[in-house]
């Protein structure tokens, strides 16, 4: 059934390896938020409690398979974070893993839990910790989390460490088309400003807001070269206001442009752009530097002061603090003196 995972082929690879060896106790899936981790983890799930694995995973037929596909299998269990939580409580990993360990599995030879080990905190990755050391003979833990450096060395040392890989375009493009995006210019701008993570192209593809937010951007960027003090730090100031709550996504958006405009110089093809749509207005913006240098110079200091914008709200300094640094900085670097 890893059909259903578009791309990643050296993962599938080593997922069927597993399965038709002799899968370990636990397994840790890194990489970053929306890169697939859960996704591959439940298609491993599948198949660790299905009767008749292959190289493709499970078999989809067997009893044990639909009463995965139904979410009602009896020897699977998820841990994740529910509601309002910021982590997953302590007692919710000793009640659900703890005390089902010694359990024999109902329906066949194992029994699996998925957790997403980056919502434990150091008390609940303890107590799991405990369940690691001597798992019983069935039982396998699949953990994902955002890099193996953010759990217990001691978890660490007793799993199998598998990063999930970013996808390819074209993987992208599938996995958008599956979800009925259909190509155009806004599919392709979202597959280049995922950077590879189908979690980020869906969210921003199916958002209601995401395209007013960018396009507002690009025009509050467009408009820094000629736009007075006075202006910026009152209807400047105003844009960034309103869009306090979608500061990161906002700081992306500036980012990917300055990215772009370094870029432009050195690429043949726009194609290689994140903002491809927008080609022409950068090509245009570039053409007030006399030179290549003078432009990166300017642009690469424009790039520090998004760094510094995005460690601010890192930090929750304050929000006027910051926003008027980066408007001032950013129009010293790109106004038309
Ligand atoms: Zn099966």
């Amino acid at each position: 059934m890893f059909h259903t995972i578009i791309g990643q082929e050296e993962t599938k690879q080593r997922l069927g390896h597993a399965l038709t060896s002799n899968p370990g106790h636990a397994y840790i899936m890194t990489g970053p938020r929306g890169v697939g981790r859960k996704t591959i983890a439940r298609a491993f799930a599948a198949g660790l409690l299905c009767e008749n694995p292959d190289m493709n995973g499970a078999c989809g037929q067997c009893p044990s398979c639909r009463y995965f596909q139904n979410s009602s299998h009896p020897d699977y269990r998820e841990i994740l974070l529910t509601g309002k939580e910021k982590v997953i409580p302590v007692e919710t990993v000793r009640q659900q893993i703890s005390g089902d360990l010694h359990l024999q599995p109902h329906l066949g030879r194992r029994k699996v839990f998925l957790i997403t080990a980056d919502d434990l905190n150091e008390q609940g990755q303890n107590a799991l910790l405990k369940s690691l050391e001597e798992p019983p003979e069935p039982v396998v833990f699949l953990l994902t989390a955002l890099s193996a450096d953010h759990l217990l060395p001691t978890i660490v040392s007793r799993a199998v460490v598998w990063p999930v890989r970013r996808s390819k375009p074209e993987d992208l493009e599938q996995i958008l088309h599956m979800k009925g995006f259909d190509e155009g210019p806004e599919t392709a701008f979202y597959i280049a400003f995922s950077g590879g993570i189908p979690g980020i192209a869906v969210e921003m593809a199916a958002s209601d807001w995401f395209a007013d937010l960018r396009q507002e951007t690009i025009q509050f960027f467009l408009d820094i070269p000629t736009i007075s003090r006075a202006d910026l730090l009152t209807d400047g100031y105003a844009f960034l206001d309103n869009n306090r709550q979608r500061m990161p996504d906002l700081l992306d958006i500036l980012e990917s442009l300055i990215r772009d405009l370094l870029v432009l110089p050195v690429s043949r093809s726009t194609d290689r752009l994140i903002n491809a749509d927008q080609a022409v207005v950068l090509k245009r913006f570039l053409q007030f530097w006399q030179d290549e240098k003078t432009a990166r110079t300017h642009l690469t200091r424009s790039h520090e002061a998004l760094m510094a914008a995005r460690r601010g709200l890192s930090v929750n300094a304050s929000f006027e603090g910051l926003a008027c640094q980066l408007m001032l900085a950013l129009r010293k670097e790109l106004k038309h003196a």
